[in-house]
């Protein structure tokens, strides 16, 4: 990066969003690490940064709320400067039957995978506009591309989420920010670690690369997406699966 970019991660206390978060202080940026339960891994995450010399600061908010949203770029403005790369990482699972599905958890997941990217790129987008550059990614799921059994809620969110990245990205395209999705696979995380053993190894087996992903894979890429040299990438969606989309 030509100069120092600041960067905001959300959920980036633990799996894919720490190691994001950790590979954009490593090519040096200043980091926000957000967190919204897990306070004490998102502390650990920002002074690991500030062990490697970096620059970060650890901002609560739950990304699902619109106001809290507001308030944390207030607060990661204040302490870092503006944010120049959005990383919309924060998401849950609530899978269920769409028989057995009740509309809380439909909700939840709507607001906490694809509101929450409505809230954040709105407080991003104004200054990035007002500097001429900007990067917003945004982690989606191959489940929006193919769908996950179980996931009505979850895949519809991050098809969402994939909808509105290729229109912003129509949008602002021509004002120097580029607005693009990752879609990973089968990530080894605390989303995954709670699947049976069972469950895991058939994934596995579908997958062509032979094994599952680690979140150090996604943040390769989060990183080139955020970098100059990606400029030219517009309103695209990478899967980053071992295969499994292909
Ligand atoms: P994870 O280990 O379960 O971590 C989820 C992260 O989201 C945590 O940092 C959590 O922070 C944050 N989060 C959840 N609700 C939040 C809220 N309301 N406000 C702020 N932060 C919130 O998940 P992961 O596997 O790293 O997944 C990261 C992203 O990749 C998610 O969007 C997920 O859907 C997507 N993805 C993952 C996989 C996979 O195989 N792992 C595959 C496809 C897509 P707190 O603990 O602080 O709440």
């Amino acid at each position: 990066m030509t100069d120092k970019k600041v960067a905001l991660v959300t959920g980036a206390g633990r799996g894919i969003g720490r190691a994001v978060a950790l590979e954009l202080a490593r090519r040096g940026c200043a980091v926000a690490v957000n967190y919204s339960r897990s306070e004490g891994p998102a502390m650990e995450a920002a002074e690991q940064i500030a062990a490697m010399g970096g620059e970060a600061f650890a901002v609560k908010a739950n990304v699902a709320d619109g106001a809290e949203v507001k308030e944390m770029f207030k607060a990661v403005t204040e302490k870092l400067g503006a944010v120049n790369i959005l990383v919309c990482n924060a998401g849950i699972t609530k899978d269920n039957l769409l028989m057995r599905m009740k509309e809380s958890e439909w909700d939840e997941v709507i607001e906490t995978d694809l509101s929450s990217l409505f809230y954040c790129a709105k407080e991003a987008v104004r200054p990035m506009l007002k500097g001429r550059w900007g990067r917003i990614i945004a982690i989606s799921s191959v489940n929006a591309l193919r769908g996950g059994a179980g996931q009505c809620n979850y895949a519809a969110a991050k098809a969402g989420m994939i909808g509105f990245v290729k229109s912003l990205a129509r949008e602002i395209a021509a004002k120097g920010i580029t607005v693009n999705a990752i879609a990973p696979g089968f990530i080894e995380t605390d989303m995954t670690a709670v699947l049976s053993e069972e469950l895991k190894a058939k994934f596995i087996e579908s997958i062509p690369a032979g094994r599952a992903g680690s979140p150090q894979d996604v943040a390769d890429l989060a990183a080139f997406l955020a970098s100059d040299q990606a400029s030219y990438l517009q309103g695209q969606v990478i899967a980053v699966d071992g295969g499994i989309t292909m």
